[in-house]
C-alpha cells in the first residue's frame, strides 16, 4: 500500500490522542480516531433502545451508522444522525457502552471497511486498541502505549475536575480497570501489542516527551 499508517494502540488515558493530534499536525497527516466510532455508536445504541447485548441489532446500527468527522482548525467535530456529539460521546457511561459492544466481532467487522476509508494521501495516524494488529496489519509503525492504572485514573481525574465535574479517583481506577480487562480479555481483536510494534510506558512520561521520542523513530523511517 502506497499510503504510510502510524498506529498507536493502548489503553485510555495512556495519553494516544495528545500524541496522536501532535504527530498528525507535525506530518500534515490524517487521524483515524477508532475509540470514537466505537463511543459514537454506543451513543446510537443508547438513542434507539438497543442493549450492548443485542448483536443482531447492532450490526445493521454500525453498518449504516450516519456518522461525520468534520476536521477544522478548532479540531475534529463530531456529527451524529445530525446532532453534534463531539462532547456527549466522552463520559465513562459511552465508553463503558462502547467496551461491552466492541466486544462483538460482526459488530467490529462492519467497522472496518469506514476505518480503513480514513487510509488517505498523505499518511494516516491510527489511534485505538487493534490499528497496528487487525485494521491495518501493514503500518509503518506500530506503537503500544500504556500507562499504570492509577496513572490513568489520575490523569482523568484531573481532566474531569479541570472541567468542574465532581468524580472520585477511586471510581475512575475501578471503571478504567473494568475497562481494560473487558478489551484485555476478549475473543475478537484484544487489545495487546502487535509483535512488531514499539512498546512505550508513559507512566512517568508527559505526552510531549512520548513525542519527542515517536518523532525520532519517524523521522529514522521517512
Ligand atoms: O479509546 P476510547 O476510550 O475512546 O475507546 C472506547 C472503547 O472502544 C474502548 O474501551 C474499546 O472497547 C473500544 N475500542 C476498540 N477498538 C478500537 C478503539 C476502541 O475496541 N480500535
Amino acid at each position: 500500500h502506497s499510503i504510510p499508517v502510524i498506529t498507536i494502540d493502548g489503553p485510555s488515558g495512556a495519553g494516544k490522542g495528545t500524541v496522536c493530534r501532535l504527530l498528525a499536525e507535525k506530518l500534515g497527516w490524517e487521524i483515524l480516531d477508532s475509540g470514537a466510532i466505537y463511543r459514537v455508536l454506543a451513543l446510537a445504541s443508547m438513542h434507539h433502545n438497543i442493549l450492548p447485548s443485542d448483536e443482531e441489532s447492532l450490526i445493521p446500527l454500525a453498518a449504516h451508522l450516519d456518522v461525520q468527522f468534520l476536521s477544522s482548525e478548532a479540531g475534529t467535530k463530531i456529527v451524529l444522525e445530525g446532532e453534534e456529539v463531539t462532547h456527549s460521546i466522552r463520559n465513562e457511561e459511552v465508553g463503558g457502552v462502547a467496551s461491552k459492544i466492541a466486544a462483538l466481532p460482526r459488530v467490529r467487522e462492519a467497522l472496518l471497511r469506514r476505518q480503513r476509508a480514513f487510509r488517505q494521501k498523505p499518511g494516516l495516524i491510527a489511534d485505538g486498541r487493534d490499528m497496528g494488529t487487525v485494521v491495518f496489519p501493514d503500518a509503518a509503525i506500530k506503537v503500544f502505549l500504556t500507562a499504570s492504572a492509577e496513572e490513568r485514573a489520575n490523569r482523568r481525574y484531573i481532566e474531569l475536575k479541570g472541567k468542574g465535574h465532581d468524580v472520585k479517583i477511586g471510581d475512575l481506577l475501578t471503571e478504567i480497570q473494568a475497562r481494560d480487562d473487558r478489551d484485555m480479555n476478549r475473543s475478537v481483536a484484544p487489545m495487546v501489542p502487535a509483535e512488531d510494534s514499539i512498546e512505550i510506558d508513559s507512566t512517568t512520561l508527559s505526552a510531549e516527551e512520548v513525542y519527542q521520542l515517536l518523532i525520532k523513530v519517524v523521522e529514522e523511517k521517512f
